[in-house]
């Protein structure tokens, strides 16, 4: 949100090590203290001066191009990565009404994963694997290389795994599988169904 003209670093809503063993502090420190730290200052110099300062984040995903939309798309997309984990749980199935969702439209939580797995394994290069929800309630699994969020083919992002290396190489190297496997353990349903209202 814009704090006096300016997008600020969204605070992690828990502490830098409660992600830990599934996602290490030190990756935190890095993707969020880092990396997302920089996507906020390029965005807030990106949007200085233009027309667009002041707006709400999702407004200047939607309507501008270049270097801010890659900065401001990558704060959005950031956002909603992080605001959606919490402590791991091995066995950590959905809950709710995403889960009669899932259930109804992919056949069962494990022919989901599956698929939001593929999707996430076989984007190429850098971006993110997304679940979204249609006006109507129709889910939707969706690659979108680089800085992309769901929001500008009209739909509403629910989940997300960030694909690029820099959220993963720091616990897992080179194995974007072992990283999704850990992220499973981290998704809280709970935010996610709140999503979906
Ligand atoms: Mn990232």
């Amino acid at each position: 949100m814009p704090l006096g003209g300016r997008f600020a670093l969204a605070e992690l809503p828990y502490a830098i090590d409660a992600l830990a063993p599934a996602m290490s502090a030190e990756t935190l420190t890095f993707h969020h203290g880092k990396h997302l730290k920089t996507y906020v200052d390029n965005l807030n110099a990106a949007i200085a001066s233009t027309p667009m300062e002041g707006m709400a984040l999702e407004d200047v995903v939607m309507q501008s191009s270049g270097a801010l939309l890659n900065n401001a798309g990558q704060v959005l997309n950031h956002n909603l990565f992080f605001s959606q984990l919490r402590s791991p749980r091995p066995d950590n199935p959905p809950t709710g009404r995403i889960a009669q969702l899932i259930d109804e439209q992919f056949g069962g939580f494990q022919d989901f994963q599956a698929q939001f797995d593929k999707a996430a394994l076989t984007l190429f290069g850098s971006g993110w694997a997304w679940l979204s929800v249609s006006g109507c309630g129709t889910l939707a699994i969706t690659q979108e290389p680089n800085a992309s969020n769901p929001i500008s083919r009209g739909l509403t992002p629910l989940l997300t795994a960030d694909v690029w290396e820099h959220a993963y190489y720091i616990d897992h190297r080179n194995s974007r599988a072992e990283y999704l496997r850990a992220l499973w353990t981290l998704i809280d349903w709970d935010v996610v169904n709140l999503r979906l209202d």
